[in-house]
């Protein structure tokens, strides 16, 4: 825990009166079986011990529900739609539910003036989360992202002021995203350039995984603080280790078997996709583990490059998305795969780039027996590649 993030939260027990959840889950037909699922799945993402599961069930099913404020500022409300579309029931329930949600623009039955006074009731009580989804205009007074005539960085600072912590849902409020990106027309930022004085957690992602985002919640329910967080402020249990880390593709790049060409043989069969831009090796985030819709597939599984998307400004810094690593802008490699003994100059494409020349060497010095041959001898080799973020292994 950083001890920063501690202090404010300790003792602070958010939630007052109402139904506590084991009560709400009740009256909407949540089955003790599927509670239990879920509450199985929320002590694995967030990498507990299996022992914990029971702490994490009593936790939930006796905590009152803590008043929380959801504002969306510049977004597409693709990170509410993802908690809203969840196939499974109890995800969704459990992070709507969990709170007691005052106020939420998109899904919420009030309109005008009735809404509002929601939302300043709940910061006269005090003692509530406030999530925001969507990034901040700062340019001209912040005027290009108004709601009611007040415009965001308004609204957020009055909001996050008697918050015991703001949640950043999704990349726009983490790191201003797409409404960012260069030239960033309306001095787009993400909310921890404007909150100041409240602990801050950034759920990364575009969308939210709406797993980690409810497994967020359910930590800070059940030790009253926030799990430990990186100097990005993303919780470790979603974002201390890279894609490339867990990939199932990962044998193929250690191998030598990338993907060529969209559909080609190697597509087909599963190959690594580093050829075809994926930023994997950059990419902090636990999509390989928990993957998204509860389970069924992410991008990788389905054939796609990662881009990035829990890392700020990867639509600057990550583009263009179908580039190789060492290709794109921002690198400050031109060696590529392909290339043996270029001089690498990025410390992070070094260790990308000579890893996957090794495997290059490997695989010629098999003397082009074939993939599946290569693969198997490769299967044994213990890979000590340290490419990534090293800026942000700042732990
Ligand atoms: S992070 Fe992505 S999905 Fe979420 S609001 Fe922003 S653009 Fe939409
Ligand atoms: S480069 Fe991408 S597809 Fe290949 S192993 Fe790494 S994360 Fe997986």
């Amino acid at each position: 825990m950083n001890d920063r993030f501690k202090s404010p939260l300790a003792g602070a027990k958010v939630g007052s009166g109402g139904r506590n959840l084991g009560e709400v889950l009740n009256l909407r037909g949540v089955s003790r079986r599927d509670f239990m699922k879920f509450c199985t799945l929320m002590t694995a993402t967030l990498a507990l011990p299996k022992d914990m599961v029971e702490r994490v069930a009593q936790t939930l099913e006796t905590a009152r529900r803590p008043p929380a404020i959801y504002l969306e500022f510049q977004d597409c409300a693709g990170c509410t739609e993802a908690m809203l579309r969840m196939p499974h029931p109890t995800v969704t329930d459990v992070v709507l539910d969990v709170l007691s949600l005052n106020y939420h623009e998109t899904i919420m039955a009030p309109a005008g003036q009735a809404a509002e006074a929601a939302r300043e009731a709940t910061i006269e009580a005090g003692d509530y989360l406030l999530l925001v989804e969507g990034a901040i205009s700062t340019k001209d007074d912040g005027l290009y992202c108004t709601i009611g005539g007040r415009t965001a960085m308004d609204l957020l600072e009055e909001s996050a002021r008697g918050a015991v912590a703001v949640i950043a849902v999704g990349d726009c409020a983490c790191f201003g995203n797409i409404p960012a990106a260069n030239p960033n027309p309306t001095g787009a930022v993400g909310v921890s350039e404007i909150v100041r004085g409240v602990p801050i957690v950034n759920m990364a992602g575009c969308p939210v995984n709406a797993v980690n985002l409810a497994a967020m919640i359910v930590y800070y329910l059940t030790f009253e603080s926030l799990p430990h967080l990186d100097d990005l402020l993303r919780p470790d249990f979603a974002y201390a280790e890279r894609i490339h880390d867990h990939c199932p593709r990962r044998p193929h790049f250690d191998a030598g078997q990338f993907v060529e060409s969209w559909g080609d043989e190697g597509h087909q069969r599963g190959w690594c996709l580093y050829k075809m831009g994926c930023k994997g090796p950059q990419t902090k985030h636990n999509c390989p583990v928990v993957e998204y819709n509860e389970g069924t597939s992410w991008p990788i599984k389905a054939g796609h490059p990662c881009i990035g998307c829990s890392e700020p400004q990867f639509w600057d810094t990550m583009t263009p998305f179908y580039r190789r690593l060492p290709e794109v802008p921002g690198f400050a490699v031109e060696s590529t795969v392909d290339s043996i003994g270029l001089a690498l100059t990025g410390i992070t494409a070094v260790a990308v780039g000579a890893h996957a020349v090794g495997s290059i060497l490997r695989k010629r010095e098999a003397g082009e027996t074939g993939d599946r041959d290569v693969a198997e001898q490769e299967g044994t080799t213990e890979t000590t590649e340290e490419g990534g973020h090293d800026a942000q292994d700042r732990d």
